[in-house]
């Protein structure tokens, strides 16, 4: 928005120097005054032009929300050894009568920073708490839900947080991406502790691809740091290398470490040598509908009881 207003102004103080010296040519008063008010006005519908797309598609996502349009996805989390499901990720889709559906990709940038976003984080909570105390799910599975940074630092956050998980809360972990810029303010630890002592866990998600200073691990209490996928695709031996680097680090730290778009057999067995605790994939699961999460949590509860928990082979 800023950059659109810089870009506005410099046009309109263009166009008003080019009007101006016209004007003087012309000698007349009016002409100036005509001037200026023609590149005042230029200015607005630029800036109306150029905001006019982002504000549409919130627009459209706050009339969405009230529509329903919103659903959410469940993503199994496996332990890497036994392959067993730890946990589920929640993840948010919009279906537009009009677009069709769309992953977050195409939204939640937009949303960024708006009251809508958390709004939205408030919905997914709600929904897998209706879901999640449906299923036949194992004691210790934990729900995973992504919040926004600015949420963090709004007065209710904490309020919003416990009153939509409800009685999910103790299995709760919330996932705080490090593309966002999160300092060690006394109104984030003051939040982060009230979650803490209601038995919500914390994972930093997309570890490598943002601000990764290490202060952010050091600030902050995690129980998990999730590397983003993008190392997988690393080579030879560098890739291995490289994810017992991370999983000796957030070890040292006392988390626990899980890598994110496992999508072949050959990658999870990379780490699975490289010593990482939990994982999540395509090659392991799809995000899924709560009904298909349904068949998939009760064929995981058959399968552990059959086999007392051992080195169930478990792939969707
Ligand atoms: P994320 O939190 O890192 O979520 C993991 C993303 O990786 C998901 O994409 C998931 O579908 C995708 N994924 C999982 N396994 C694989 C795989 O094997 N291969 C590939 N190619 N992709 C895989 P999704 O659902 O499109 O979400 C993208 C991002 O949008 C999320 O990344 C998260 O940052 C954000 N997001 C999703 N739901 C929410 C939400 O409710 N609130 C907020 N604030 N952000 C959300
Ligand atoms: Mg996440
Ligand atoms: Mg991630």
């Amino acid at each position: 928005m800023d950059e659109h207003l810089d870009a506005a102004v410099t046009v309109a103080v263009a166009l008003s120097l080019a009007g101006l010296l016209a004007a003087s040519l012309i000698g007349s008063r009016d002409a100036v005054e005509l001037v200026i008010a023609l590149s005042a006005c230029c200015a607005v519908v630029y800036v109306g032009y150029r905001v006019r797309p982002k504000a549409r598609l919130q627009r459209a996502a706050r009339i969405g929300l009230r529509r329903g349009e919103f659903h959410v996805v469940y993503q199994p989390i496996v332990d890497t050894r036994t392959r067993h499901c730890v946990g589920v990720e929640a993840l948010l889709r919009w279906g537009h009568p009009k677009f069709g559906a769309g992953g977050p990709g195409l939204f939640i940038g937009a949303l960024e920073g708006t009251r809508l976003l958390s709004a939205l984080t408030c919905f997914v909570l709600r929904e897998a708490n209706n879901a999640l105390t449906q299923l036949p799910f194992a004691q210790d599975w934990h729900i995973s839900v992504n919040i926004c940074a600015w949420h963090l630092l709004e007065d209710h956050f904490v309020e919003d947080i416990c009153e939509s998980a409800g009685p999910m809360l103790e299995r709760l972990v919330l996932e705080l991406t490090e593309r966002s810029c999160v300092e060690r303010t006394s109104r984030v630890v003051t939040a982060l502790s009230h979650m803490r002592q209601r038995g919500v866990r914390l994972s930093l998600d997309d570890f490598g691809t943002g601000f990764s200073n290490l202060d952010l691990l050091a600030d902050f209490r995690f129980d998990y740091v999730k590397v983003d996928r993008r190392f997988l695709a690393m080579r030879g031996e560098a890739r291995i290398q490289f994810l017992k680097s991370v999983a000796a680090l957030v070890h040292t730290l006392g988390a626990k470490v899980v890598v994110e778009g496992v999508e072949r057999a050959a990658e999870h067995d990379v780490v699975q040598r490289s010593g990482i605790d939990l994982a999540q994939g395509y090659w392991y699961a799809k995000p899924m509908a709560v009904d298909q999460l349904r068949a998939f949590g009760s064929a995981t509860a058959s399968i552990n009881t059959l086999q007392d928990g051992t080195g169930t082979e478990l792939k969707a």
